[in-house]
């Protein structure tokens, strides 16, 4: 089995869309990298802090599908990260109506000695001082290090951002972010620049319209599955980089043919993810639904034609 660390938030999550909302409920980017890296063969360990007024059962929803929560770290007297959203009608865009940082505003890092010596690392959307320290602690170079991130960082923190992006291997970004990180509109000139900050492979997200990989002179598509009801898409990008990280520690192999099954595998969860609030469908999935879904998703995109 390979070995995964995550770093990244776990949160209480308030959302709002055009179908309900919710009070305050389990969500964060380890959460949901979590979630969906355990649906693979790996040892996988989160670090991350919260605040003493956690649920235990939050918590415990982790610890029960195998995730090694020894580097989450309880603030005794604290309180956990606090995100409230609300998305537009077209559920394409959102508005964060709050953001209480709470105890990730001190947060420093500590990496579990067990976990100094896994094969990857996803740094989720955090102050990239923080995926940086993650990265030092490491006793060696992991085999790939993927990193995400938000244009937030890319506002305030630009030279960090820079420093961390220079060590890692895959970003994942969406297409608003990769225009802002280079000036470029095209996508195909944003990836380019990208790998000239650093990371091997580009994967940029385009939401409902999927996500594409770029390594050198190559690219590969993956579509989003067309769903007929999209519910609240809190945690897809996650869950997408949590499939996308999950498959990969398992396969322990680094090409872009792999990388391009890991971008397969995580759309396909990520799909499952917006149909219910939160981290809700992503706790009742079963494997037979991941594997049928996996069949739609091929037969989406084949087809045979002959080139003459
Ligand atoms: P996504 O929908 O994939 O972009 O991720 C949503 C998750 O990111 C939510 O569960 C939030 O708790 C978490 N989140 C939102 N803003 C931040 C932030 N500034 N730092 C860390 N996590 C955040």
């Amino acid at each position: 089995m390979g070995k995964l660390l995550i770093v990244g938030s776990i949160a209480f999550d308030e959302i709002e869309t055009p179908f309900g909302k919710t009070g305050k409920i389990l969500g964060g980017a380890a959460t949901f990298i979590g979630l969906a890296a355990s649906q693979f063969k790996v040892d996988a360990g989160v670090v991350s802090v919260v605040g003493e007024d956690i649920p235990e059962e939050y918590l415990n929803l982790l610890k029960e599908r195998n995730i090694d929560i020894s580097g989450v770290e309880v603030v005794q007297g604290g309180k956990t990260f606090y995100w409230k959203g609300k998305y537009h009608n077209d559920l394409n865009s959102r508005d964060t109506l709050v953001t209480e940082l709470n105890t990730l505003a001190d947060f420093n890092p500590i990496v579990p000695e067990d976990y100094k010596d896994a094969e990857v690392v996803m740094l989720g959307n955090l102050h990239p001082s923080i995926q940086l320290g993650v990265i030092q602690q490491m006793n060696e170079r992991p085999k790939l290090i993927i990193l995400d991130t938000m244009n937030f960082w890319m506002d305030n923190t630009w030279d960090e951002l820079m420093e961390v992006i220079k060590l890692i291997d895959v970003i994942t970004i969406n297409d608003e972010e990769a225009r802002q990180l280079t000036g470029e509109h095209s996508l195909v000139r944003a990836a380019t620049k990208i790998q000239e900050m650093g990371p091997k492979y580009v994967v940029i997200k385009k939401g409902e319209h999927g996500a594409l990989l770029f390594h050198k002179e190559h690219i590969f598509f993956a579509p989003a599955l067309p769903l007929e009801e999209v519910f609240d898409p809190t945690g897809a990008g996650d869950t997408f980089a949590g499939g996308f990280a999950g498959y990969l520690a398992q396969v322990k192999n680094i090409s872009f043919e792999s990388l391009k099954n890991a971008i397969i595998q995580g759309s396909n969860l990520a799909s499952f993810c917006v149909e219910r609030f939160g981290t809700e469908r992503m706790l009742d999935l079963k494997p037979h639904e991941i594997d049928q879904r996996l069949g739609q998703f091929k037969e989406l995109t084949q087809f045979n034609i002959e080139l003459t």
